[in-house]
């Protein structure tokens, strides 16, 4: 291989699903394979993990050590300096030496793990639009909410790689502070994450008859993904759930814009996928809430859709060799 075919190993562990893969540095993808992710040991997982990349490498004919490196996502809260996976809430692992054990295992000494928020920002970087800006911060708006603070091209981790940690970040005080699953009250991920929307369905759905009956004349699901659905055949109630999500996040991207100054904001994961219901809420409130010219800032959708977070496993080999001498 020459040095224009430099090929890295991908591999995103998710909470419901793992992908696996061999990409370029061009973005191309040379082989890659899903399945459910196998939440047993983690052990279990990780060997089946190996197994399944060295077939990859295998029918693609590429020798473990030709590759520049190998990603990996983790599903969970991952200590990137010490290299320990301190809690993955959906598997019941904790404290994993992640790269030890797949650098011991697949022979390759090139191994970089971070979580899968972090990751994705990496990805927009380097294989999305984020290519245009410099400087941007990352939402992932799913299941919860996430946040990474991309400067330079490069990721800001903070002391414990936690920084950009925007579904924390308190966007409701007093009877409007709604419960969060941290422990604490009015945090982002509370108002406006794909659970936090389903939790609101189903609550006016008991309160609405008739909201409850759009549901089941239609069959979308009572979630946040039949919420949308609905709202986008025109159902007024459904879309007033997602304006009313759009009023937390433009409360939640303010204070992320108004600390940080970012060229942009870039949202991705399964929510994101409704931007276009929250978008005119979102720019309407945006200019109570930050100062000045950063409420004209651009809030973008990723270009890498589900993709993303398999883009950001290989992105974490390019980001880390570009920070070697
Ligand atoms: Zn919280």
């Amino acid at each position: 291989m020459g040095n224009g075919d430099r090929i890295v190993g991908a591999i995103d562990i998710g909470g419901t699903k793992t992908a696996l893969g061999l990409v370029g540095e061009d973005g191309k993808w040379l082989a890659r394979e899903t399945f459910p992710t196998p939440f047993e040991a983690w052990e279990g997982c990780f060997s089946f993990c190996c197994e399944r990349m060295e077939a990859l490498l295998a029918r693609c004919g590429i020798r473990a050590e030709d590759l520049e490196g190998v990603g990996i996502n983790v599903p969970g809260m991952y200590d990137y300096v010490q290299d320990r996976l301190i809690r993955a809430p959906y598997a019941g692992w904790r404290d994993i030496r992640v790269r030890e054990y797949f650098r011991n295992r697949l022979r390759i000494s090139r191994v970089y793990a971070d979580n899968d928020v972090n990751s994705c920002a990496l990805a927009e970087c380097r294989f999305g639009h984020g290519r245009q800006y410099g400087s941007f911060f990352w939402m992932t708006v799913s299941t919860g909410i996430g946040g990474a603070v991309v400067e330079g091209g490069r990721l800001i981790r903070g002391r414990h790689n936690l920084a950009g940690e925007i579904g924390h970040v308190k966007t409701a005080y007093g009877t409007e502070a709604r419960a969060c699953a941290c422990g604490a009250r009015g945090c982002l991920e509370a108002h406006a994450s794909g659970s936090a929307i389903g939790k609101e369905v189903r609550m006016r759905c008991g309160r609405n008859k008739r909201f409850a009956e759009a549901f089941e004349g239609t069959g979308f699901s009572a979630d946040a993904a039949g919420c949308a659905a609905l709202a986008r055949g025109g159902n007024r109630a459904a879309a007033r759930i997602y304006e009313e999500a759009g009023l937390y996040l433009a409360r939640g991207i303010a204070a992320a814009a108004n600390l940080l100054d970012p060229e942009a904001v870039f949202l991705g994961g399964g929510v994101a996928e409704a931007l276009d219901l929250m978008f005119p809420s979102i720019t309407c409130h945006l200019s109570d809430y930050a100062v000045a010219d950063l409420a004209k800032i651009p809030i973008l959708h990723t270009g890498l859709g589900y993709d993303a977070a398999l883009f950001g496993a290989a992105a974490l080999v390019f980001e880390a060799q570009a920070a070697e001498p």
